[in-house]
């Protein structure tokens, strides 16, 4: 298990912990100190400020969207594919 970082260490985040926090600022689930630590990672790498913006955009996008969420869950199967499926299986046997 992984202690999360707290207080100065916060501030000094790898990629990793960067990418972790960016989804937590999201969710508004982020401490200060990582937030400052975020905004310093940020600053120093490319690919965590790519990052937080393509994320930034997909948040938002499922926001104005709430219907994609219950597009992805999918209706699931019928009753009639699933005795389909049902009766297939059983004749592998
Ligand atoms: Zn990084």
């Amino acid at each position: 298990m992984k202690k999360p970082a707290s207080g100065l260490a916060a501030l000094f985040m790898d990629c990793r912990a960067a990418a972790e926090a960016q989804s937590k600022l999201l969710d508004g689930k982020l401490s200060a100190w990582t937030r400052i630590g975020l905004r310093i990672h940020i600053l120093m790498c490319r690919w965590c400020w790519r990052y937080g913006r393509q994320i930034r955009k997909l948040h938002d996008h499922a926001l104005k969207h709430p219907e994609i969420w219950h597009e992805s869950e999918g209706p699931g199967l019928s009753e009639e594919a699933r005795d389909r499926m049902r009766k297939r299986l059983r004749e592998k046997k």
